[in-house]
């Protein structure tokens, strides 16, 4: 070969390297790449309702709208609903001239607050949808240590008013993002698996009626109501402002062990749930070899020799990394394979921990302060990749059928190909509420998994929904409500056998159907 051939050869490999150089380069920058904005996807032919009729268009509403007409979506990104309109009142008294206005109009009425939910849980085709954005103020009685916040507050918001004053957030979800008043209409629950659902830290709620009434209510005042607007979907009223306990926010420290799943019953039970743990929760391999076998168990326990200031809150600085692991096992087998190692041995040296002067010479030494364990927006699970979106789904089974329901729900999974991003299990207690998902204490597995964006994936997750409910009931489980509408009717009397019952009350308190939503429309109208 003489040396121009050789040149040429040599100046194409190079080239060649270039060109797979920038392809993996663009690869990894879409990946770990954030959403530009929310995203909206192809409408749902469930949801895509008839345009607003004009007449409705020529009433002027009391506040100006903050978006007129047009359509609204959640966090799924696949229920683009067209509505009358968004108004985001200032105060108690727009919002009574909305719920005035809407009835005066025969319009109807949703409430949102973040839009975490998956089906339509937070708005009502051609409903007039308030937005609760402007209602954050919020007290903290120290003495009694009970805050009082208004609706429209994140626990983002919450945790940086509390951080300063030296307390924290008894249970909140396990991100940031929701509002209060979002989370009392699921009755959210979190990574503190010893106080459960946040229904067992609300005092008292404040909540507007469709008369426009305000009633205060607790389990002692107006008890029925009280059980009833906690996990009751916005359908009774609008939660203007909640009492809710807060504890001394302490610095924990921060453990990672790796268990097999058949171990996790017992270490919960004899370890996990005394003294000194106060945060827990686990995460389920996701990868081909180990799926649902291999688990990481996260806690955090007390650190009681800390004897220094509580470090200020931090951002995660792991948004981008996470992120691009999420998206690369979207791509199957060796891509599940490397999200699985990187949360196990690259995620952990990334973790917020602040080492004390008194511990520095440990080298293990994690310590955590609650607020920080709490403050996660995981902005890691907002993704911009166009043809996918991920969904989340939560099941609840008592804990003594953690194994069976585990190698059921494997069963499914692997039947239905479904790409599991994620599947974390935490604990929840019987609850008070009148939708209650826990009928005891529960185990529960939250599943993170991918859909594409096409009316073939949205069958598929269909089918795989209504399949994980049914092993999950074989185990004598239920499911949780905030996601999307793919079970059926038979299955939310079978794992909700209170919910005609509550779908009666709802029409007690709230007889002319002012608030609704497409959750309310599905299966209670
Ligand atoms: C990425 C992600 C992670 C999640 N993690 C968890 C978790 O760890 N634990 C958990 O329990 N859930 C979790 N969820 C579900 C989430 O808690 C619920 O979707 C919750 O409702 C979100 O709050 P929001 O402010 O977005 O409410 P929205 O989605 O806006 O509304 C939810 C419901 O609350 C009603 N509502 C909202 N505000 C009011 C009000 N002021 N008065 C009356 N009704 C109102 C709405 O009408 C609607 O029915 C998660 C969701 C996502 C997308």
């Amino acid at each position: 070969m003489n040396r121009r051939i050789r040149r040429r050869i040599a100046i194409g490999i190079v080239l060649l390297l270039l060109v797979f150089g920038i392809a993996t380069g663009l690869k990894v920058y879409e990946y770990a790449a954030g959403p530009t904005g929310e995203k909206d996807c192809a409408a749902n032919p469930r949801f895509a309702g008839p345009p607003i009729a004009p007449s409705l268009r020529i009433v002027e509403p009391p506040i100006r709208l903050a978006q007129r007409g047009g359509t609204i979506n959640d966090a799924s990104c696949l229920n683009r609903t067209s509505i009358y309109g968004i108004a985001k009142p200032a105060n108690e008294d727009e919002l009574r001239k909305l719920v005035a206005f809407a009835q005066a109009n025969g319009l109807k009425l949703s409430i949102a607050g973040a839009r975490h939910s998956m089906g339509g849980q937070a708005f009502f085709t051609n409903a007039l949808v308030i937005n609760t954005g402007n209602l954050k103020q919020m007290s903290l009685n120290e003495t009694s240590q009970v805050l009082t916040v208004q609706a429209g507050a994140t626990w983002h918001d919450v945790l940086a008013y509390l951080h300063p004053r030296g307390f924290s957030v008894k249970v909140m979800q396990a991100i940031d993002l929701p509002t209060v008043g979002g989370s009392v209409s699921v009755n959210g629950h979190g990574v503190d698996h010893r106080a459960g659902s946040l229904a067992s830290t609300v005092r008292s709620l404040r909540v507007m009626l469709s008369d426009g009434s305000v009633h205060q209510v607790s389990r002692e005042q107006g008890p029925e109501l009280f059980a009833s607007v906690m996990g009751g979907y916005g359908l009774f009223g609008i939660v203007l402002d909640a009492q809710i306990d807060v504890v001394r926010d302490v610095m924990y420290q921060y453990e990672q062990q790796t268990i097999d799943y058949h171990q996790f019953p017992q270490l919960f039970t004899q370890k996990l749930s005394q003294d000194p743990y106060r945060l827990m929760y686990g995460h389920l391999s996701t990868a081909p070899g180990s799926f649902l076998k291999e688990m990481l168990i996260y806690s955090y326990r007390d650190a009681p020799g800390y004897q220094e200031p509580i470090p200020a809150l931090k951002d995660s600085s792991q948004v981008a990394l996470t992120r691009f692991f999420l998206n690369l096992a979207k791509t199957g087998g060796a891509g599940q394979d490397v999200k699985w190692f990187a949360e196990k041995r690259i995620m952990p040296l990334f973790r917020p921990c602040y080492v004390a002067r008194s511990q520095a010479l440990k080298a293990e030494s994690c310590l955590v302060s609650r607020n920080q364990a709490l403050y996660g927006s995981l902005g890691a699970l907002k993704t911009n990749l166009p043809a996918d979106t991920e969904i989340l789904q939560e099941y609840f089974v008592p804990q003594d059928r953690f194994v069976p329901f585990i190698d059921g729900v494997r069963q499914v999974l692997e039947q239905h190909h479904a790409v599991v991003l994620n599947a974390s299990v935490r604990v929840v207690h019987r609850g008070d509420v009148q939708l209650d998902y826990a009928k005891a204490d529960m185990f529960s597995l939250v599943l993170f998994i991918d859909q594409k964006v096409t009316p073939e994936g949205d069958r598929q997750m269909t089918a795989l929904t209504q399949a994980l409910i049914d092993a999950t009931a074989q185990q004598g489980g239920t499911f949780y409500l905030p996601y999307q509408l793919d079970y059926r009717s038979d299955q939310l009397q079978r794992a909700y056998p209170g919910v005609n019952a509550f779908f009666a009350l709802k029409r007690k308190y709230d007889p002319s159907q002012l608030f609704t939503n497409e959750f309310y429309a599905a299966y209670g109208g």
